[in-house]
Order: C-alpha cells, then sequence, then structure tokens
C-alpha cells in the first residue's frame, strides 16, 4: 500500500525532505508530498553577493530567502501556526469562518491553510488595495469584502467596524496578527532554529524589517537564548516609530508602523537601522539586477541595512561576521510600483542606472 505521512528516508535539506518520500505499491520510493502545507518553512539562505559592495574577505551576508514559501511569503508561517493553535484551543471549530483585515501577505497564507483544512475565509480590506490584490484572495477561494476609505473610523462602515462585526458572527475568529502570540512564536520555533541549524550556529547579526515585529521578536529571542551574543537588527522605514519617528507616512509597504503592536519586543533589538524609502527601492531594483532576486521593497529596505552593517563590520576588520537578512515577499505583487519606472519617476525617485556590462575576463 501506499504510504502516507511520516516519510521514509532521513532526507535533510529542503529538496530531500523526509516527508517528500513515499513507498509505492510496489515498493519503489517517490518523491512528493501530501499538501503544499508542508513546503512551508525550510528556506534556503542564499549568499549577496555585487551588490554589497564589499571586499572579497569580508563578511559573509546570507539572505533567507522567504519568497519560496509556496503562498510567497513569510506569512505563510503564521498562518500555519495561529490557525493550528486557534484550532486547539477550540477558538476555531470545524467550518468556521477566519475574519482578518488585511489584504497583503497574511491574507495569502491564511486563504491558502483555511482553503486546505476547510474554512471559510473573509478578509476586509480598504477600497484603496488594488484589484490585483484582492483576486489573489478571492484565487483561493476567500471573500472579500472592501470597505470606504473616505470614513472616520468610527462610521459603522469603516474598516475597523465592519471586521470587528464579521468577527462576532458565530462560527468567526479572528486571527489579529498584531496581537497574536503563536505569531512570533513560530518564527521562535521554527524561523530561528532553521538559521541557528543551517549556520551551524555561526551567525552573528540579524536582520529583519519590522511589521508586526513577529519576525524579529521571535527569531531574536531564539538566537539571543542560543548565544547571547548575536546582535539583532531591525530595519525601519524613516518615519515609523520604531526608529522614533511619529508614524510619518512612508512608501515601502509591510513595514514600520504608527502603534507600538502586542507582538514586537521592545527588548530583542539592539539596534534600528532607519531606511529612506529612495534607498529600499533603488536597493530593491538592484537586487533583481545583480542578485537576480526579485523580492519587495520591504526585502530591499532590509537588506540594504544589511549592507550598511556589512560595510561598518569590514571597515572594523571584523570579516569572520556571519550576517542574515530576512527577505519577506516577492516582487511579484509590485510590478506596477517599485519596478514601474513611471511609478518611481513620479515621487521623483531614481530607477538605478543598469550597471555597465561586465568585462568578460581571461578564459
Ligand atoms: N515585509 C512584508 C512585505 C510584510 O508583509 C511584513 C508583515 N507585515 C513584514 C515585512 C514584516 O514582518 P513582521 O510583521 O513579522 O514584522
Amino acid at each position: 500500500a501506499v504510504e502516507r505521512g511520516g516519510g521514509e528516508l532521513a532526507g535533510g535539506g529542503r529538496f530531500a525532505h523526509a516527508a517528500m518520500l513515499r513507498r509505492d505499491r510496489y515498493g519503489d520510493l517517490m518523491e512528493y508530498v501530501e499538501s503544499l502545507l508542508q513546503l512551508i518553512g525550510n528556506t534556503p539562505l542564499v549568499r549577496l553577493n555585487r551588490s554589497l559592495d564589499l571586499p572579497a574577505d569580508g563578511p559573509l551576508v546570507l539572505a533567507k530567502v522567504e519568497y519560496l514559501n509556496p503562498g510567497g511569503s513569510v506569512k505563510d508561517r503564521i498562518a500555519t501556526r495561529m490557525i493550528e493553535a486557534a484550532e486547539e484551543s477550540g477558538a476555531l471549530q470545524p467550518g468556521g469562518t477566519i475574519v482578518e483585515p488585511t489584504s497583503g501577505n497574511t491574507g495569502v497564507g491564511l486563504a491558502m491553510v483555511a482553503q486546505q483544512k476547510g474554512y471559510k475565509c473573509i478578509f476586509v480590506c480598504p477600497d484603496k488595495v488594488s484589484e490585483d490584490k484582492r483576486n489573489v484572495l478571492k484565487a483561493y477561494g476567500a471573500e472579500v469584502v472592501v470597505c470606504p476609505t473616505a470614513v472616520a473610523p468610527e462610521h459603522p462602515d469603516s474598516y475597523y467596524n465592519v471586521s470587528d462585526r464579521l468577527a462576532s458572527q458565530p462560527g468567526a475568529w479572528k486571527p489579529d496578527q498584531y496581537s497574536n502570540p503563536h505569531n512570533p512564536r513560530s518564527h521562535y520555533e521554527e524561523t530561528g532554529p532553521e538559521l541557528w541549524r543551517q549556520t551551524e550556529g555561526r551567525i552573528t547579526h540579524f536582520v529583519a524589517g519590522v511589521g508586526t515585529g513577529g519576525t524579529i521578536s521571535g527569531i531574536g529571542r531564539y538566537l539571543k537564548e542560543q548565544n547571547a551574543g548575536v546582535q539583532v537588527i531591525g530595519a525601519d522605514p524613516a518615519g515609523s516609530v520604531y526608529s522614533g519617528g511619529t508614524g510619518r507616512p512612508y512608501l515601502v509597504e509591510g513595514v514600520g508602523e504608527d502603534f507600538w503592536p502586542e507582538t514586537y519586543d521592545r527588548g530583542v533589538a539592539d539596534r534600528i537601522i532607519e531606511v529612506s524609502d529612495a534607498d529600499s527601492f533603488a536597493f530593491t531594483r538592484r537586487l533583481a539586477r545583480e542578485e537576480q532576486m526579485l523580492v519587495g521593497g520591504s526585502s530591499g529596505m532590509a537588506a540594504f541595512a544589511a549592507r550598511q552593517l556589512a560595510q561598518e563590520l569590514a571597515a572594523e576588520g571584523k570579516n569572520d561576521a556571519v550576517i542574515v537578512v530576512l527577505l519577506p515577499d516577492s516582487g511579484r505583487g509590485y510590478l506596477s510600483k517599485v519596478f514601474n519606472d513611471d511609478w518611481l519617476a513620479q515621487y521623483g525617485f531614481s530607477t538605478g542606472q543598469p550597471r555597465p556590462a561586465q568585462t568578460v575576463g581571461e578564459v
């Protein structure tokens, strides 16, 4: 009989998962998974090279490439963990409905996991959210309720009131990624241990952007428990509260806040590096051209901070540093923004100069 679950062989590594090996009725081993959800996590580390402008013997900078998760972002991890915890606690019952005010990556993760497990999903989003983003959620079978942006938060049709009303219906459950402890916990229990194992405990610095703070808080706490000397660095858009701002608007999406979420551990970061929109977007474009990594603006922001850190460490002669920077999502969701020259130009940002053609060395 075909064996299910478990797995046959300790393969190790992303591409030879024990979970992927199944013995068929003739006893042959085949490599496949029963469900896409088994492919969440265990994302690879990829070395950044040209875009760092470092000397050849400079610090090692590794990117944790989260767009390789099946839903395309780091948020697949928290979606799974928050849903499983709600199933265990009974907050989410069979056939229940997940209600969350989100239009971004968390929505995709929740929609994917919910559909697989047979829950209904309703996402509430403001009318400024692009049709493409809404259609992604609908493609996974979710319902999207659009609320007017031009009303006060206390108005019955406001984004906040509509989601609260839907979440108070019988059978409904609201994950609330800004206060749900399973958001940072998923990173404490999974992403942090992955990084420790992948670097064989040699990681010296961890860099991540901060939105809900789940990523940096969970991973940072885990790494510091393994080695108190690991430095945790937050990258933050200029204007956001994490870098001392007032919540003044910025354009990079998914990071920075105008309030302090419960999911952010205010003691975890040793340092916050503030990055301007201009630097975030210019570096996002460089990552695509020079590292072939098509990532979103928050990845460009975090990688820019990691580059600054690596250059400082190189200048101090600390070339044995091992820096890991987490890249949360793919650039596919931002083709009409970061990767659109007209959009960048409209805000006065540089579209970046193409690198001069490389001279082919001696062969
Ligand atoms: N980048 C993107 C694109 C995101 O959607 C998020 C989540 N808001 C983050 C970064 C920040 O991650 P976290 O919420 O764990 O701080």
